[in-house]
């Protein structure tokens, strides 16, 4: 739902604008540095991007899914590092306070969130608890008007950086899976967190991430998401339902960009005495990126929309992250095909977004956990129900 079209038209045209004139320039200093600079944060948080789905009484823009989802197709089409600074404040950082969170708890968090002074994680995955996170081991044991936190939290984005860690611990020991899971909000600085050496990646230089360790880490029982025990996996569930449309439109903003850098390298390069975009190959694999990613987009904004108005997506929100993910990685393939040796070589910045686009595929669910998962609504509503 697109609230208001006439203000909504001009805050897109000047985000494509600052995306092609601010940060597209900055992308290999991204690269070389391993960082986003803070002059650059400073910027994209006076264009309120960290507080993107941030509800407006907390400073935020509010965005309905299908403007975020339009925001992100747009902010997408520069170094996939940009949007990733910004991306846990603007979704699974903050998102568990938003759906979940005691009024209290919204006061204290989502200003600072949304205005970008401080910058959220979302800590769920552990070393032996990824694809099963309800196996996850990191406990939270109640002392007084504290839990107290111990675990290990593995491939956290952001973590290095954050202030403030929405992390999912098991408060009920005696019940496994999902209903013995609370969602806790941990500040950077409460002893007994710690934040480990950022991994070397293959790709997304300037987007830290890191593990996170909870060694007797006391916590008070006011921060508790919603006040509520055993309700944390829920929480994870509904900001990862919502992530994942909004991840899909992150995985189409790299794919239009690459296209878009392939067809100029195509339309400048001559072989055989002619510009390689004249060979009806070469068209053939423009033909199909182009195919797939308005394919993408319609998906996604139509899922989008069927959000806003309050239906029940958790199978449409799958496809789009399965498709859109696998989508970009075909078109990231077919763009280094259509650049030849060049889309091999740094200097021409393909094979960088090659790299940084391969992890769409891999978080918030893998492709073959949301194949599981489609297959398993498409048959529950064929009447064939299957078992875990
Ligand atoms: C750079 C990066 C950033 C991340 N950021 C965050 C973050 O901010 N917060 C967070 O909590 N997590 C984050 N993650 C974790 C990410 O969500 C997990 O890596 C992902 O869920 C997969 O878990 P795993 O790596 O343990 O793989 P595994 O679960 O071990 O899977 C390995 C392989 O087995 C397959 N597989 C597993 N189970 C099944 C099954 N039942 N059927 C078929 N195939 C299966 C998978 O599809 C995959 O191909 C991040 C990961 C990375 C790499």
């Amino acid at each position: 739902m697109i609230r208001d079209k006439d203000s909504f038209d001009p805050f897109l045209d000047s985000l494509r604008a600052f995306v092609r004139e601010r940060l597209v320039p900055n992308e290999e200093r991204v690269a070389r540095e391993n960082a986003v600079p803070d002059e650059l944060v400073a910027e994209m948080a006076a264009q309120h991007m960290f507080g993107y789905s941030i509800p407006e009484a907390y400073g935020g823009l509010g965005l309905t899914m299908e403007e975020l989802a339009l925001a992100a197709i747009e902010l997408s089409q520069c170094s996939v590092a940009f949007r990733a600074r910004v991306g846990t404040n603007t979704g699974i950082g903050s998102e568990g306070l938003v759906a979940d969170g005691t009024a209290q708890q919204k006061q204290r968090y989502l200003p600072d969130l949304a205005a970008g002074r401080k910058t959220a994680s979302f800590a769920l995955t552990e070393p032996e608890a990824g694809s099963d996170a309800t196996a996850l081991k990191t406990s939270a044991r109640r002392d007084g008007d504290d839990f107290v936190l111990n675990g290990t939290k593995c491939f956290i984005t952001n973590a290095p950086i954050a202030d403030l860690y929405t992390v999912m611990a098991r408060s009920d020991p005696d019940k496994p899976g999902a209903g013995g899971i609370s969602a806790f909000l941990v500040e950077r600085g409460t002893p007994g967190l710690s934040v480990g050496k950022p991994y070397d990646k293959m790709g997304q230089a300037g987007s830290p991430v890191s593990e996170v360790h909870f060694d007797n880490c006391r916590v008070p029982a006011a921060n508790l998401v919603g006040g509520l025990e055993g309700h944390g996996f829920k929480t994870a569930m509904k900001v990862l339902n919502k992530q994942r449309i909004h991840l899909a439109a992150l995985c189409i903003g790299p794919a239009i960009r690459m296209l878009n850098d392939a067809m100029a390298f195509v339309a400048g390069r001559r072989q055989f005495g002619q510009a390689l975009m004249n060979f009806q190959l070469v068209q053939a694999m423009i033909a199909d990126c182009q195919t797939e990613i308005q394919a993408a987009q319609a998906l996604v904004l139509q899922t989008a929309r069927q959000r806003d108005a309050g239906e029940d997506v958790t199978m449409n929100a799958s496809i789009c992250k399965y498709f859109s993910s696998e989508m970009c990685g075909r078109v990231a393939d077919r763009c280094v095909q259509m650049l030849g040796g060049y889309g091999y070589i740094a200097d021409y910045g393909m094979e960088r977004f090659y790299r940084d686009i391969r992890l769409f595929r891999l978080y918030e669910g893998t492709s073959q956990i949301h194949q599981l998962t489609i297959a398993r609504h498409s048959l529950k509503q064929a009447g064939h129900p299957v078992g875990r």
